[in-house]
């Protein structure tokens, strides 16, 4: 799944967001400023997220052949 993140360069700040197809809007984005400190800094990059496996069962039938 591919998201965008936003990330302020000045206090690191960052926040993720579904993904800015338009360059329009990454830079209305970019021009915002930093809801935490106000500085306008913001970044935008794209992320990859991995999309977690359910943890392993446990096999409780545990035979040994020999
Ligand atoms: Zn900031």
């Amino acid at each position: 799944m591919i998201r965008s993140v936003v990330e302020c360069q000045t206090c690191g700040f960052s926040w993720t967001r579904p993904l800015m197809r338009s360059i329009y809007e990454r830079q209305a984005m970019e021009s915002r400023p930093c809801p935490m400190c106000g500085a306008q800094t913001l970044a935008c990059r794209k992320v990859t997220t991995v999309k977690k496996r359910p943890p392993d069962e446990r096999d409780d039938s545990a035979e040994r052949v020999g």
